[in-house]
Order: structure tokens, then C-alpha cells, then sequence
């Protein structure tokens, strides 16, 4: 059969998630592997989430609520918005594809930073846009090399804070000078999945005054510091004529009713919210000392995650930790050939990566 396909769609190179551990463990055939390959939470959901999970099972003969009311109520409390600057989709990964279909027309082009996430690049494609990637500047978002990059033709910028895969950031004030350069009708995506584990208080944070500048658009997702990720459940805040550009092409029922209802409960779940960002805070600094007395060189984060080089190909090094049962993220497809990607887990998974680790470089 001959399918008649997009060249833009041809040219996508699919998204590669980090490996399920049950993949890892069925084909090892081990048991007890360690994943710090997502960036996801090791505590586990809120008790608060699946309680209230639980309480809601019953009613999935039912179809969610297509407005989120509940959600949306509480998030536009926690920013001091209205309802109506709230969009919540299917992880924030949703809401990426809902801005590039929303706001590109074929040629039109979106800037991004590479490396940076990959589905922004994915999203572009797939709405007819034109991706342009702006290489960081060594590990850091050159913001910059960005603003130069604005042709009349940019629709979107995507910015991620703190970036991944690097964990670098950007300040308030490196923000302010860039958004000074930025033309009236421009969108500028502040994609915050990570915000929540950031401990520099230099650190831009877009909804410290949520809505201060009409072309800002703020993403967060409850799949990191929230641990929710199974659920898929991101948000972005922004002005509500933009919203409503993003509800007109949204499907119906994006978010699903037992995500709805947990996703709500976790954002009553502070206790449970603090201590997972203070044990992945913790992790970190604990990976980072580990891997400094082996000599290796970590490059500075503000996420759960960091990156750490291992001065050897690292896919090489990716392949030898699967087989001691731990999964991390090896770069090559960002770019960095002998740098890993981890995330910080619970104090015996990250034990058991550095073992593991110590045996593989020895
Ligand atoms: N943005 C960034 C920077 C991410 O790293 C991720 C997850 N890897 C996402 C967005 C998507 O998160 P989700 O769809 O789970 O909300």
C-alpha cells in the first residue's frame, strides 16, 4: 500500500521512553531493577491521590467531566488565576501538541533549545510547523542566541526551566532581558515540569506573578514532584484568550476521571509533595558526592536529575548497568555522547546505581 504521508511526519524520529522495568526484568530475567531513567517520583503517588482514586472507581461507567471543574477550580486557586487562564490535558505533553497545532500554520516556525525536550521538536512536525533548534550555550538555554533567532516568522518559543536533559536554568533577570526582545505576537512556552525541585531562589518561576506578561505560557505536569506520571495530567496557565484557542481543538475528555480526581486530591497532599522533593533533593546531593569521589564530573542541576559524564561511550555504559538491573538514560540522541542521564531515587536505589556503576567503569 502506498501511504500518502506529510514529508513533516516522515521526518519525525519517534519518541523513545525510558525502558519499563518490566521489560528490563523480562528480558534479564532479574528481578528488583532500579529505574532512574524518567525523572519520576521513587515516594510513589500521594496516599491522598489513590484514596481519592479509589473513591471514584465506581463511577467510570460514567464519562469524565470535559471541563475538569474540580481540577481547574483548584489550580486556578493554588496561581491566584481564574478558571479560565487553566488548560489541563493528558501530561503536559498534551498540552505542548495543543499549542503547536493551536498556533502553527504550515512554515511557520517555533524556536527551541537543543537539546532540550523532545517533543517539542515532535510536535512542531506533526502541527506543519518548522522546528528551529538553538544549541545550548555549553549545558545552559542560550536565551540570547534565541532571541536572535526570532524571524517574522516565529510563532512559539519553547523554554524549559530547569532544562532537560542538562538540569540548567535560567534567572528571573536572564528571563526579563530576553522577553524584552521578544515581538508583541509572539508565545513564549515556559515549560516548568521540574520547577518544584528547584532550590535557587535566582531561578525564574513564571507563575511567581502568574499572567504578568500575556505572551507567557506556563507548563506543569503532576508527573514529576507530584507522582503521578502513570496518570498523564499536565496544566498550563495563561491568558485566557489563548486558552480558548487551546479548548477549541482539545478533545472532550483529555484528562480521564480517576487522573481528574487524583491529580486534585495531590495538590491537597503538601506533606506529601515536600517529602518527596526533599528526598530527591537529598538523592541528588548524594549521587553527586558519590560520583565525585569516583572522579567523575556531574554538570550543575536545579531537577531531580543531573547529568554525569563517564568519560567512555556511555550507550556502551547504558547497556552494562542493564544487565546489573538498573536503567538510566544514556545522551546520544541529545547530543552528548559519554554522558548519562539520571534521576535521583530512593537512598537504596541510588546506592545500588553507583555499585553498579563502580563495577561497569572498573
Ligand atoms: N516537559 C519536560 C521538560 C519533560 O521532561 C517532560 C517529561 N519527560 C514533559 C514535559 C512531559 O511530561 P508529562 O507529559 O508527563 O506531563
Amino acid at each position: 500500500m502506498k501511504l500518502n504521508v506529510p514529508d513533516s511526519i516522515l521526518s519525525i524520529k519517534p519518541y523513545e521512553p525510558g525502558k519499563p522495568v518490566d521489560e528490563l526484568e523480562r528480558e534479564y530475567g532479574i528481578s528488583e531493577s532500579v529505574k532512574l531513567a524518567s525523572n519520576e517520583n521513587p515516594c510513589g503517588p500521594s496516599p491522598m491521590a489513590m484514596e481519592a482514586v479509589r473513591a471514584n472507581i465506581h463511577g467510570m461507567n460514567r464519562y469524565p467531566d470535559g471541563g475538569a471543574y474540580r481540577l481547574t477550580a483548584r489550580l486556578a486557586e493554588k496561581f491566584s488565576v481564574q478558571p479560565e487562564n487553566v488548560v489541563v490535558g493528558n501530561g503536559s505533553d498534551d498540552l505542548i501538541a495543543l499549542l503547536a497545532h493551536s498556533f502553527l500554520k504550515p512554515g511557520s516556525e517555533a524556536l527551541m533549545p537543543f537539546p532540550s525536550f523532545l517533543m517539542y521538536e515532535i510536535s512542531v512536525k506533526a502541527a506543519g510547523g518548522v522546528p528551529v533548534k538553538v544549541p545550548l550555550d555549553n549545558v545552559s538555554i542560550d536565551l540570547s542566541a534565541l532571541a536572535r533567532g526570532i524571524t517574522e516568522k516565529t510563532a512559539l518559543v519553547f523554554l524549559t526551566n530547569p532544562n532537560n536533559p542538562t538540569g540548567s536554568w535560567f534567572s528571573r533577570n536572564d528571563f526579563q532581558r530576553f522577553m524584552e526582545k521578544v515581538p508583541g505576537d509572539v508565545l513564549v512556552v515556559v515549560d516548568e515540569a521540574y520547577i518544584e525541585f528547584v532550590r535557587k531562589e535566582e531561578v525564574y518561576n513564571s507563575l511567581a506573578s502568574p499572567l504578568s506578561d500575556r505572551r507567557v505560557i506556563s507548563l506543569r505536569t503532576f508527573s514529576k514532584a507530584y507522582g503521578l506520571a502513570g496518570f498523564r495530567v499536565g496544566y498550563g496557565i495563561m491568558a485566557a484568550e489563548v486558552a480558548a484557542i487551546l479548548h477549541r481543538i482539545r478533545q472532550p475528555f483529555n484528562v480521564n476521571a480517576l487522573a481528574q480526581a487524583a491529580a486534585t486530591a495531590a495538590l491537597d497532599d503538601a506533606e506529601h509533595l515536600e517529602k518527596s522533593v526533599a528526598a530527591m533533593q537529598q538523592g541528588v546531593d548524594f549521587l553527586e558526592r558519590e560520583l565525585a569521589a569516583m572522579g567523575l564530573v556531574t554538570h550543575p542541576t536545579q531537577a531531580n536529575f543531573f547529568l554525569v559524564d563517564v568519560d567512555t561511550d556511555a550507550a556502551a555504559v547504558f547497556q552494562k548497568l542493564l544487565t546489573h538491573g538498573v536503567i538510566v538514560r544514556a545522551m546520544g540522541a541529545y547530543g552528548f555522547d559519554t554522558c548519562l542521564r539520571v534521576n535521583a531515587g530512593l537512598e537504596k536505589e541510588n546506592r545500588a546505581f553507583i555499585a553498579a556503576l563502580k563495577k561497569v567503569l572498573a
